[in-house]
């Protein structure tokens, strides 16, 4: 079958200030393409979105990894998950820090009895698994949450979907050739947050995949948490909607319950869908014949489908 894939960085206002269009373009092709070449070359589906969450996890523009925000203590908590859609199975790790890749305790916890794990458990966990120590600060989130600190933290986020340039939570769906789908999505948080939040990044809510399809959502963690946002979406599929009709209906019933959030999701079928209910989500795509992506799609509209 045609191997399918979407990823995405964040969602928010708009990408017009100067440049922060072409950087956040450049980085999310660059990665679709390497991912997109490894997909055609019959790696799995759960491996592509390991490697993409790693290289968004590794790229300082994207808040998650290397550029995660800092949370209201000047700390930096990180949470992801994965969820492979061929066995039904999600694995998650919440607020762990001081490593480079969250995505990769997710993966080792694929295999683990308990397959979420938080704080002190994921640090222990770290160190079972002897991953080098690494700090994921750049200067760049120390000097805007040095700048927030000034206002006393009243922003409702940290600048990670105000696109200056474009930062945000990272996601990764791919369908591989044998039809196999897996999700993946890594944060930083929103940024400023109280000690022990827990974000949407490492729940269903924000990252759920089956063998009928499969989503990884970006936003307000606590929208995306009271939408359930992407099991929502996956299971309307499983249960029979097209991925079209599962977006459309879900982000109808976001608008009306005023959310701020955004959504990338690939169907059994192949066909890719991403929506929001902001200006913009940062995602960039390949249907199986070229590199597409959502950045300057219709700010008015709310949900894209591509066959
Ligand atoms: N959903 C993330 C959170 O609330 C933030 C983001 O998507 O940028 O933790």
């Amino acid at each position: 079958m045609q191997p399918k894939l979407i990823i995405h960085g964040g969602a928010g206002s708009s990408l017009d200030e100067k440049g922060g269009l072409e950087i956040v373009r450049k980085s999310l092709h660059r990665i679709v393409d390497e991912l997109y070449n490894l997909l055609l070359g019959d790696t799995a589906a759960l491996d592509i979105v390991i490697r993409g969450c790693q290289m968004l996890e590794d790229d300082p523009i994207f808040n998650a990894g290397t550029g995660s925000v800092l949370q209201s203590d000047g700390q930096i908590r990180m949470s992801a998950s994965l969820m492979d859609g061929l066995n039904h199975r999600f694995s998650g790790v919440i607020n762990v820090s001081r490593i480079k890749n969250p995505i990769d305790l997710a993966r080792a916890l694929q295999e683990s009895p308990d397959r979420v794990l938080s704080d002190s458990g994921a640090a222990e966990f770290v160190r079972e698994l002897q991953m080098p120590v690494y700090n994921p600060l750049t200067d760049k989130r120390l000097n805007e949450w040095l700048e927030d600190r000034k206002q006393n933290f009243n922003r409702k986020m940290a600048n990670v979907v105000t696109v200056s340039p474009g930062t945000g939570t990272i996601g990764v769906v791919a369908l591989d050739k044998e039809g196999r789908l897996a999700a993946g999505t890594s944060t930083g948080g929103k940024g400023f947050e109280k000690i022990g939040r827990v974000s949407d990044s490492a729940m269903p809510a924000g990252n759920y995949a089956t063998d009928s399809a499969a989503v990884s959502c970006t936003g307000i963690g606590e929208d995306i948490i009271d939408e359930c946002l992407a099991a929502k979406i996956v299971i309307r599929v499983t249960d029979g909607f097209s991925i079209k009709a599962a977006f459309e209906r879900s982000f109808a019933e976001a608008h009306e319950h005023k959310r701020d959030l955004g959504a990338i999701g690939i169907d059994a079928g192949g066909t890719i869908n991403w929506g929001k209910t902001c200006d913009v989500i940062l995602a960039a795509f390949h249907d199986g014949e070229k590199i597409g992506d959502s950045l300057e799609a219709d700010k008015g509209k709310s949900t894209f489908s591509v066959e």
